[in-house]
């Protein structure tokens, strides 16, 4: 079968890894397809409020009692000054889970989330506590001997496993990650450190989540977290959309078809983009146009996606290999769960050079100060890349939305960069410096 045949135009530019704008042709005011079942936003919203005081008993310096899973929105006005926005182009606000609690990425929203689901399943089941009960109940010690014979695995080279491994591991689960054997030392090191068993293998992450998967199902008390179709991952992502309703209305920023709002959020297999996605779109439906980024190596989700199929469709399938510096969105397959659930929700999706990503963290970081990965600095060219691209503004002018973009607000999503330590900053920071992306976008 000709893999190949009949795929739209674009496919030029994603196959050459140009940087480019796809606007989605199928995005619905109305959303269209349900959730599974099993995704519950709702609940996943109370469990997280529920687990404040438990995060705060396991890390009572790095975690408020009251607020546990939060970060800061704020105003970036030196960012977009020094990006060469302008007031035509609306507000921009940063979402800063780049300094999430611990896990210190987007992770700890959907990761935590999974991670308390499966002891909060096995209290309940073993007569811990009662529906809807008092999560303190996970760090006593009848808890932790239950903890004890289960096992969490993820596979992971990356964020995932370090928030998976880190709670887990906290409450007392035999904690599993496995990893390729080239993710970065300091990754093993610090899950090592608090006690994750680090299983290395060869080949690449896919490898990795594939043996971790295949080692899971052969243990009755064990659970996989799959990064590629988990419900509950998906969910805890979901819940940030009640954290950021409230934020904006602090910042006093009103959404509405005269005031609309964009989100720039990067994209790896899909999960945390299409989980905050899908929780913004419940909240504030067609008034919210969120846009995913991905790195030109790697866009798995806008291949997907702009193919127009269903099936499956990777990059291996237009000839790209998935390498690029930005590890935490370097996959090659977009989720099945996620895809088809944005269909009529995304906006549309974004490629960047890893040589604009690294531009980019250096804006971040000399403009705001802000201690970022490269993976995460993919959201602060959207307002860019919507306002003065050619297809961009086409789409503005298209849509109706050009009128009122002055009193638009634009949020970007900084998704993880914490835990890097120093000396590794230094180093992106220092390759970031010897480069000069183009970041005009007006031929995209
Ligand atoms: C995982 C991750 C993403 C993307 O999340 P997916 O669920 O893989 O799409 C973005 N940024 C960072 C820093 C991440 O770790």
């Amino acid at each position: 079968m000709n893999q190949e045949a009949d795929l739209p135009t674009i496919f030029g530019s994603i196959r050459a890894q140009q940087p480019c704008l796809w606007v989605n042709p199928e995005r619905t005011a109305a959303e269209e397809g349900g959730a599974p079942v099993e995704v519950d936003v709702d609940e996943a919203e109370l469990r997280m409020l529920r687990a404040a005081p438990l995060l705060h008993r396991l890390w009572p310096e790095s975690v408020s009692v009251h607020q546990a899973v939060t970060s800061p929105l704020v105003d970036v006005d030196r960012l977009s000054h020094s990006l060469g926005s302008e007031p035509e182009l609306g507000r921009w606000l940063l979402k800063a889970d780049h300094q999430l609690p611990v896990a210190g990425s987007v992770k700890a929203r959907g990761g935590f989330h999974e991670v308390l689901a499966v002891a909060e399943g096995l209290a309940l089941s073993n007569g811990l506590m009662s529906p809807g009960g008092d999560l303190l109940v996970l760090a006593t010690e009848p808890a932790r001997a239950l903890f004890r014979d289960h096992s969490v695995v993820v596979g992971s080279t990356g964020n995932l496993g370090m928030a998976i491994g880190l709670l887990s591991s906290a409450l007392g689960f035999t904690s599993i990650v496995h990893m390729s054997r080239d993710a970065k030392e300091w990754k093993k090191k610090r899950l090592r450190d608090a006690g994750v068993s680090v299983i290395e293998h060869s080949g690449d992450y896919l490898n990795a989540v594939a043996r971790g998967r295949e080692a899971a199902r052969q243990d009755r008390h064990a659970h996989f977290v799959d990064d590629e179709r988990s419900p509950d991952l998906f969910s805890g992502y979901a819940a940030a959309a009640s954290e950021l309703g409230p934020q904006l209305e602090a910042h006093g920023v009103t959404v509405d078809s005269e005031h609309p709002l964009f989100v720039y959020l990067p994209c790896g297999v899909g999960g945390a983009p299409g989980g905050i996605t899908f929780g913004l779109r419940r909240l504030f439906g067609p008034d919210v146009y969120c846009f995913f980024a991905e790195p030109v190596g790697a866009p798995c989700m806008v291949t997907q996606m702009a193919s127009g199929r269903s099936e499956p469709f990777s990059i291996a399938d237009i000839g790209l290999d998935g390498h690029t510096e930005a590890d935490g969105l370097a996959v090659g397959q977009a989720s099945e769960l996620v895809a088809p659930l944005m269909r009529s929700r995304v906006a549309g999706i974004y490629t960047l050079t890893d040589d604009q990503l690294f531009t980019l963290l250096r804006r971040l970081d000399d403009s705001e100060g802000f201690e970022i990965e490269p993976s995460a600095a993919a959201g602060a060219a959207g307002p860019l890349i919507l306002g003065h691209s050619r297809t961009g503004r086409a789409f503005l002018r298209g849509s109706g939305l050009a009128r009122v973009m002055p009193a638009a607000t634009h949020v970007i999503w900084t998704t993880g960069g914490a835990l890097i330590p120093a000396e590794e900053r230094r180093a992106y920071l220092q390759h970031a410096r010897q480069l000069h992306a183009d970041l005009r976008f007006d031929d995209v």
